[in-house]
């Protein structure tokens, strides 16, 4: 991926004055200890009155040991992002600005680790600005090393200092992961990374207009932020009724124009590089396969004369019950009782199916439970509540027709129990009881053939999100060859994220994120 690793590289030291080629073996070579999420900044969201620290961790990827060193870090202001290398404005270089220990390294062995860099910068102005860092910058470096891998930078938006916070919602509900602001490959400025921030003092305050939603969908969502028992929606026995299955149901959209639908041209594009349009005539389609019913109420389903597509619109935010896609239920574990997914983005309509319908053939699973998808306590444009979002906590499933037939009967798995709670190995075999509070090079803990069926089926889980939501970007059709779980995770959050920092692995210990699109704001939606 290094989509963002646009600067001119350094000429590397491969010949020397003989024209011999140079052992590199025999050199350090510091570089990003994780290049996927090689600079990260400590919060989601930064306002303009709000310090913030930019981490970085280096590695030796060469054979022979490097002296201690000292890293740079330069702010650019950027009119946007990524922004342009001939464009660019140092407000802020750690030579001249910062504390030299903060950017001193330790000598690195070969192969080995160095800390986490965390120096803390700003508050800094609104705007746009990179977060450049330089590894082994000193001159001459105290490491002679191949310099084409030690500079990056992530791209980032700083957004005007809060004053509207309310701080009221005190919310506990379902999502409690917090975002990130990374990838620079933004062009419209409304890149700000991986979302869900818990941001608390975002509240509810901020139900937005232009999301078409009615009222009962905001005090739904005013429900889920503030997850007071006594508070929860009011729900009639129909909606409560889990023996309710979508699939042949027939929904509650008589309409003949269903009888004529045809398969989208689009149906088998992946969910993050639809557009909403194409998104949307999927969901009438599988509407009209009986995969799932809308709540009409909040989210009707029309045509015109001629059988076009009235509602739902493209940007509608759709709300489905009962909670049942292709025949699996969907649990928010906040309240089992809830059976409407609302507020969804029509792409995410997209994934929730897909992922229903893996699963069901795949795993007999029966139902999934999440903790969270159209509704979140981050920002009020952040990627759950703007319905684009799925944070997955596990299955409940029957297999009957493994090969080994002991393997066969009910299940239920849990991404905490299952996988957050389990032992990691360290890269020198010794076990541990989690990660390291600093550590990065994480790899996927379970065995799928030792872990079973809970590291094979999470395993699955992710591998679907790579191919239908934001793996290593954000953007439509920005995404690359698929990551895997552990070091090179970016977007798809889980126990074994790389990033230590607050917002990534601990706050994934008991889910898998996964998304479509950028996290906050759409400037110009698909
Ligand atoms: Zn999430």
């Amino acid at each position: 991926m290094s989509d963002e690793t646009t600067f001119p590289a350094e000429p590397p030291f491969g010949v020397d004055e003989g024209g011999l080629p140079q052992d590199n073996t025999q050199m350090p070579e510091i570089v990003f200890a994780n290049p996927n999420v090689a600079v990260m900044p400590s919060a989601a969201i930064i306002h303009a009155d709000e310090t913030f620290q930019v981490q970085w961790s280096a590695f030796n990827a060469g054979q022979a040991d490097s002296e201690a060193f000292i890293d740079n870090l330069t702010i650019y202001s950027v009119p946007d992002c990524p922004g342009s290398d001939d464009n660019l404005t140092a407000i802020w270089s750690s030579d001249a600005d910062g504390n030299p220990q903060e950017f001193q390294e330790p000598p690195l062995p070969a192969q080995a680790q160095g800390p986490m860099m965390q120096p803390t910068v700003g508050p800094f102005p609104a705007g746009f600005y990179r977060l450049t860092v330089t590894l082994n910058s000193g001159n001459p470096p105290a490491a002679e090393q191949d310099m084409s891998n030690n500079v990056t930078y992530n791209c980032i938006e700083i957004l005007e200092a809060d004053t509207t916070g309310t701080g009221s919602s005190g919310d506990e509900s379902g999502t409690s992961d917090q975002g990130d602001t990374s990838e620079g490959t933004g062009s419209s400025g409304d890149e700000s990374g991986i979302s869900d921030q818990g941001d608390t003092s975002e509240g509810s305050g901020s139900q937005e207009e232009g999301q078409g939603l009615d009222s009962a969908t905001v005090a739904e969502m005013e429900d889920f932020l503030d997850n007071d028992p006594d508070n929860l929606p009011a729900m009639d026995e129909s909606e409560i009724d889990n023996d309710a299955m979508a699939e042949g149901s027939g929904g509650s959209a008589p309409s003949p124009c269903l009888n004529g639908i045809q398969v989208p041209a689009a149906f088998t594009t992946p969910a993050r590089d639809l557009t909403r349009r194409e998104a949307r005539d999927i969901v009438v389609y599988l509407i009209a396969q009986g995969a799932f019913t809308l709540r009409e109420s909040w989210s009707p389903l029309t045509f015109d004369a001629q059988c076009n597509v009235l509602q739902p619109q493209p940007s509608t935010h759709v709300a489905i019950s009962p909670a049942v896609i292709d025949g699996v239920r969907f649990v928010y574990t906040g309240d089992t009782r809830i059976n409407t997914i609302s507020n969804l983005d029509v792409r995410m309509v997209v994934v929730l199916y897909r992922l229903a319908h893996m699963l069901r053939l795949t795993w007999g699973v029966t139902e999934i439970r999440h903790m969270g998808i159209g509704h979140g306590n981050g920002k009020s444009n952040d990627c759950h509540n703007t319905g684009r979002a799925l944070d997955f906590a596990g299955v409940v499933g029957v297999i009957s027709n493994a090969v080994i037939t002991s393997t066969n009967g009910p299940y239920q798995i849990d991404v905490m129990n299952d996988w957050g709670q389990k032992p990691v190995t360290m890269p020198d075999g010794t076990t541990r009881a989690s990660w390291p509070s600093d550590f990065t090079q994480t790899i996927y803990r379970l065995d799928p053939n030792v872990d079973y069926p809970a590291g094979a089926i999470f395993q699955d889980v992710y591998n679907f999100a790579t191919l239908e939501c934001a793996d290593s970007s954000t953007q439509r059709f920005g995404n690359g060859a698929a990551t895997t779980i552990g070091r090179g995770s970016r977007f798809i959050l889980h126990p074994d994220y790389p990033s230590p920092a607050a917002w990534g692995r601990p706050a994934h210990q008991n889910h898998i994120h996964m998304q479509v699109g950028p996290t906050g704001e759409e400037v110009s939606p698909p």
